[in-house]
């Protein structure tokens, strides 16, 4: 290479990108500087972002470890066994492919590996809590497959799990799916099991959002009951944004087969790297008291705001999420979500289990404490925050409210610093002309 060709490989991305530099460089700030209470959502370790940007993007690995279909895969094997390892040890599963890219595509992998084409399934309807990889009409899921949507029971806004039953009888499923994205109780996966065995079904739990509280101990594991379990990695689990599938030992094989060559090519050995460090992190002990903490963060947000007298779906939470009905009194979801998002609280609008209003709109706003509790933020914290979300909300239009409400936020967030060595090396750049 010409000594010209290696100066450029070696140009700092400020340099080299100054748009994309900037953009990253403001999205930072704006993770650092918001108050980030999207269910979905978490800040990862430095370490977690260090193998997520390293030389492994650069790598084709396709196959898996020992059997793979290029060369040079010696380090890949290294870390797709350890976070294979990982994840089965932290689980306690028989079998884990760790190389689906998201939850989708791991959702997607199991259907493939049970399902033929049009064959009948249970999935819980998208308006109670479900995801859309669980049958909407304009999803892999819901073209492919006939999913029969199951609900939630309006005296309590729990799953019905009768109506799983009834279902099950009457169309025979070959699959019933579990999991669910906007769901804030815990889900029996016992029942799930047993009602997926009474028709001789395979039982799949999508443990996407919670699989952070999983993994720590303190829900209750569906590995024991499913055949098999899906997640995504970059909720409650903390890690990069990608997805897992963990199964027992007899779909193995058949699993390994969907994912590749069936479903996709080279896997991201780059973020496969990360999931190994963000599966090391959350078997380490202090994993345990966070996750606690998380939960215990979204009981005082509930417990705050329904002393202010807003109506939380179900009536509390089990876990880092709660649903909170603002059509209740009077504000759409919609213009909840933006005028949080000005005083700097970011949620997400939702729709509520028979929800009047249409998915855009909807009636409610999804809750979690992820992020904020990576940040260190604890219960005070949540009642404060939770204060100002009603304070806001019941004077939706109020500017000067709303603005003094954002330095505030402002205030809090400073005092729980996020990713403050890569701000200040930018600011330090920036400073430096
Ligand atoms: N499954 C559930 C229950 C989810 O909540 C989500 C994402 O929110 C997914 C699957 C999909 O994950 P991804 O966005 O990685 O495809």
């Amino acid at each position: 290479m010409s000594a010209s060709a290696s100066a450029r490989l070696n140009r700092p991305l400020k340099e080299v990108d100054p748009e994309v530099y900037e953009a990253i460089y403001r999205e930072t700030r704006r993770q650092a500087d918001t108050l980030e209470l999207i269910a979905s959502e978490n800040f990862t370790s430095e370490a977690v972002l260090e193998a997520t940007g390293s030389v492994f993007t650069n790598k084709y690995a396709e196959g898996y470890p020992g059997r793979r279909y290029y060369g040079g895969c010696e380090f890949v094997d290294v870390v797709e066994s350890l976070a294979r390892e990982r994840a089965k040890k932290l689980f306690g599963a028989e079998h884990a492919n760790v190389q689906p890219h998201s939850g989708t595509q791991a959702n997607i992998a199991v259907y493939e590996t049970v399902l033929q084409e049009g064959n009948p399934v249970l999935g819980m309807n998208l308006t109670h809590g479900g995801h859309l990889s669980h049958g909407h009409p304009l999803n892999f899921s819901g073209k492919h497959y006939k999913f029969i949507p199951y609900g939630v029971r309006r005296d309590t806004e729990t799953i019905d799990y009768d109506e799983v039953e009834r279902l099950a009888r009457e169309h025979q499923p070959k699959l019933v799916v579990a999991g669910a994205s906007a769901y804030p109780r815990l889900i029996d996966f016992e029942r799930m099991a047993a009602i997926a065995q009474s028709v001789g079904c395979p039982f799949m739990m999508d443990m996407a959002h919670i699989a952070g509280l999983v993994a720590a101990g303190i829900h209750p594991n569906p590995v024991p009951h499913a055949h098999f379990v899906t997640t995504t990695t970059h909720k409650t689990l903390r890690g990069p944004r990608s997805g897992l599938i963990l199964c027992r030992e007899e779909f193995a094989k058949a699993l390994d087969k969907v994912v590749f060559p069936g479903e996709q090519g080279g896997p991201l050995v780059h973020v496969i790297a990360a999931k190994a460090v963000c599966l090391r992190e959350a078997l380490q002990p202090d994993f345990k008291a966070y996750q606690q903490q998380i939960v215990a963060n979204a009981r005082r947000l509930a417990e705050t705001l329904a002393s202010r007298g807003f109506r939380i779906v179900s009536g509390g939470t089990d876990t880092h999420l709660l649903l909170v009905d603002v059509y209740q009194r009077g504000i759409m979801g919609r213009d909840a979500e933006a005028w949080l998002e000005k005083a700097g609280i970011t949620v997400n609008k939702n729709a509520i289990p028979f929800d009047a209003l249409p998915p855009l709109k909807a009636s409610g706003i999804r809750i979690g404490t992820p992020a904020l509790t990576t940040r260190g933020m604890k219960e005070a914290e949540m009642e404060r925050i939770g204060h100002w979300i009603a304070d806001a909300l019941e004077h939706l239009g109020d500017e000067a409210l709303n603005h003094r409400i954002r330095s505030q936020v402002g205030e809090l967030t400073s005092q729980f610093p996020l990713y403050t060595s890569r701000l200040a090396e930018v600011e330090a750049a920036l400073r430096a002309g």
